[in-house]
Order: C-alpha cells, then structure tokens, then sequence
C-alpha cells in the first residue's frame, strides 16, 4: 500500500501559515500544565488504523493539547476517549482507551482521519484551511478501495466527505445532502462501488455534557455503519 508513503508525505506538510505557526506554538509555550513535562508531536497527524479498513471516521481536526500532542488522531483529549471506548464497545477496536503509540492499540476494519491534519486555534479552521488540507483527504480515499462507509463527525466531517467525493468524480445525490446524527447519503464510486455517508454528532464535550450526544446514540450509529460496511 501506497498509504504509509502518504501519511509520511502529511506530516511534514507546512501549507498552512496559520496552522503551522499554533501548532508549533502550542508545542513550545502553550502546553497544558499538567502536560508541560511531555515533548508535543506540534505536526500535522496523520490518519490511524489498518489500510484495508472499510470504515473510514472523517474527524474535524486535531486538538492542540490532544493528537497535536500525542501525535495520534482523537488520542490525548476526551472526544477521542468517547470515539475509541465506543469503537472498542463496537468490536472495532482491541482496547478501550488510545494513549500514545506503542500502547498495542489496534483498530479493527477501521481507520480514523480528519478534514484537517493540524490543530487550529479554537478548533476552528477557516475555509481557506479546510480546502487547502482537502487533497490530503482525497488521496488518502482514493488509495483505500476498500472503503464502504465514511462516517462524518459533525457538519465539518459530512462537509470534507462530501467535497472529496465531488473531487474524486464520484456520483453524489441531488440536491446535496443534509448532515444529521444517523442521516446517510449513497455516493457512488467511478468504477460503480458504492460508498454510503453516514453522519454523526462529534463527541465534543460541547455535545456529550450536554447530552446531545449519548452513549447509546453514537453505539446505534457505529452498529450502523458495521451493517453498512458487511454489506
Ligand atoms: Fe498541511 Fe493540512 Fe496542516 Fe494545512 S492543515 S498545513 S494542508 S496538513
């Protein structure tokens, strides 16, 4: 597979001015306190899981204190504590919890990215970043032909899936999808595959304090997209 060749071509990646100046910043001054003793990854991160995966998480973007310091994606903060408990919960991980590399961590048929690789300031990337970063996304699809589900995390994730698949030349259905928690789109490949988007709540803290994001909701989506992905 051509995808370790790619992942080491993202992380060296310095195409965003603003991107590259936070996480670099964030990795020499703005460290977390109880975290100041730790050397931060302060690079772009790239995707995590096996290359054959049929499901593929379209995240938003590292957080600056969490895959911006491990250097894993969704590892290191407490959206990424929900997503990988409730991977493992699924049978879509070998542990419950992801730390740091080397932890023996292992998804299962299933691979996590993000619409962008680097940390921004407030979480919030600007337009201009997020179509930027875009291509990274799309080739990293293209040389996974396996794929059956991309499972978009928020509005930012569904967005990022569905300009990939418009650049990728793929079918999308008209008019444009709305993202929802559960709400599915069929795409479909060149060559005739198909592809279904499915979204979800992201399990920001935003979402789970509140309760808009439950356990059970983000269990009853990722049973979805296995049934999706066997199909
Ligand atoms: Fe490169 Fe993406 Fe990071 Fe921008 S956000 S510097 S395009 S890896």
């Amino acid at each position: 597979s051509d995808l370790p060749a790619l992942d080491a071509r993202i992380t060296v990646c310095r195409a965003c001015n603003r991107l590259v100046a936070w996480r670099e910043e964030v990795a020499r001054t703005g460290r977390r306190a109880s975290f100041a003793h730790e050397p931060y990854w302060g690079r772009p991160v790239a995707s995590v899981g096996t290359t054959d995966a049929r499901i593929y998480v379209v995240g938003l973007a590292p957080a600056a204190n969490g895959a911006n310091r491990t250097g894993r994606m969704f590892t290191g903060d407490r959206s990424g504590d929900w997503l990988w408990a409730a991977f493992y919960r699924a049978g879509l991980a070998t542990s419950p919890t992801s730390t740091a590399a080397g932890d023996g961590q292992r998804l299962i048929g299933a691979r996590m990215g993000a619409a962008v690789r680097c940390a921004p300031p407030a979480n919030k990337p600007t337009t201009g970043e997020r179509t930027t970063c875009a291509p990274w996304l799309a080739r990293e699809i293209a040389l996974m032909p396996e794929v059956k589900v991309l499972l978009a995390l928020g509005g930012i994730g569904w967005g990022a899936a569905l300009r990939v698949a418009r650049e990728a030349g793929w079918t999308l259905p008209r008019p444009q999808p709305r993202f929802g928690h559960g709400a599915t789109a069929e795409l479909t490949r060149p060559d005739g595959r198909p592809v279904t988007l499915l979204g979800s709540y992201h399990p920001s803290q935003q979402n789970t304090f509140t309760g808009r994001l439950t356990e059970a909701m983000l269990d009853e989506v990722l049973e979805t997209a296995k049934r999706l992905a066997e199909a």
